[in-house]
């Protein structure tokens, strides 16, 4: 008698280990969601209704400000000023079109700078950068341009000018720039989403974006940069720690990656303790009051083995994580002061 096959997208195990719940609706200390896209979530039906509703949740959650980093090739940002009301809980960061800039000219380092410079002048409270960048943006020698591009300064000497700070996106999770065998962590995920999958050419491999990340956080000292999922390399947070270290100019955010961090409690309460003024909470996902309280739930409790996605299964990958539970003095960091230190505003 042979086993029956079962399929892997069928096999859905339900743990049978009874555990705490802990239900936290809103934040312990009123918390910044420094890594969002409302622009791609809530506005992009041109519903009036969508800011008052966000609204709504943020103050069920206690969520006091939530960041635009709005998506590549959006509107400008004078109307999303207007439509973010009240201002005082929403920041807005400008983009550059560095693809139609690079396309035009080999000099898209001046009209990129020129252009963010009217962007700050007309409002936007920093910088957000793609991971495009040195994956898929190309000279017009066809040629990457990688963030350490000497043709990229003047674009971070308008940010030091104007002292506005830099959010950036170099990689992604290391499993999605290894081959897609039966052994990548991320196989059943990338099978939904190939355009994820960034292994071999025409990608650069993922050590040597982090070369680059470590290089030009460094050529910039007098810019402070903000980059998201804490560097893009929470599997290895000794790694990330080392990079802190180094760069005093760097903070990261922890946004699409409690799902990292809550595999490895200790590891990650101990480096959430140790880097407590250089961190930012963010989610990085539709702001719902749902998700907001599965990411409290990850910071401030010591529940186990808890499903980190809203869904029927795991987000990422099919582990569940545990809470790291953090000290109050902590929390009020993570949650909101190292956002309004970063960007000096309310
Ligand atoms: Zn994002």
């Amino acid at each position: 008698m042979g086993q029956p096959e079962l399929a892997l997208s069928a096999f859905c195990p339900q743990p049978e280990v009874v555990r705490k719940q802990t239900l936290v609706e809103r934040s312990k200390f009123p918390c910044i969601d420094a890594h969002n896209h409302i622009s791609y979530w809530v506005t992009k039906q041109n519903d009036p209704a969508a800011i008052p509703r966000l609204l709504e949740i943020m103050d069920a959650c206690n969520v006091r400000a939530m960041f635009d980093l709005r998506i590549e090739s959006d509107r400008p940002i004078e109307e999303l000023l207007d439509l973010y009301q009240p201002r005082e809980r929403f920041y807005v960061l400008a983009t550059i079109p560095f693809k139609q800039l690079m396309a035009e000219s080999d000099e898209f380092g001046l009209a990129a700078a020129r252009y963010l410079d009217e962007q700050f002048r007309r409002g936007a409270h920093g910088l957000k950068m793609y991971k495009s960048m040195g994956l898929t943006l190309r000279d017009r020698q066809g040629q990457l341009v990688h963030y350490d591009d000497d043709r990229l300064a003047p674009v971070f000497e308008v940010c030091a000018r104007h002292n506005r700070p830099v959010l950036y996106h170099i990689a992604d999770p290391t499993a999605f720039f290894k081959p897609l065998t039966p052994t990548n962590e991320r196989w059943e995920e990338l099978q939904g989403r190939p355009t994820w999958h960034f292994h071999g050419e025409p990608y650069p491999g993922f050590a040597e974006l982090m070369e680059v990340q470590d290089r030009f956080v460094g050529k910039y000292p007098a810019v402070r940069f903000q980059s998201a999922h804490v560097c893009s390399y929470a599997e290895n947070l000794a790694y990330v720690g080392g990079l802190l270290d180094r760069r005093a100019n760097l903070y990261c955010d922890i946004s699409a990656r409690i799902g990292e961090l809550g595999r490895v409690p200790r590891a990650a309460r101990e480096f959430l303790i140790r880097y407590q003024d250089r961190l930012l909470f963010g989610t990085d996902v539709t702001p719902t009051a749902e998700q907001f309280g599965v990411h409290f739930r990850f910071l401030e409790t010591d529940d186990e083995y808890f499903d980190y996605g809203t869904g029927p299964t795991p987000g990422q990958g099919r582990w569940c994580i545990y809470g790291v539970q953090l000290p109050d003095d902590v929390l009020r960091k993570i949650y909101s002061e190292n956002a309004r230190k970063l960007y000096g505003y309310r």
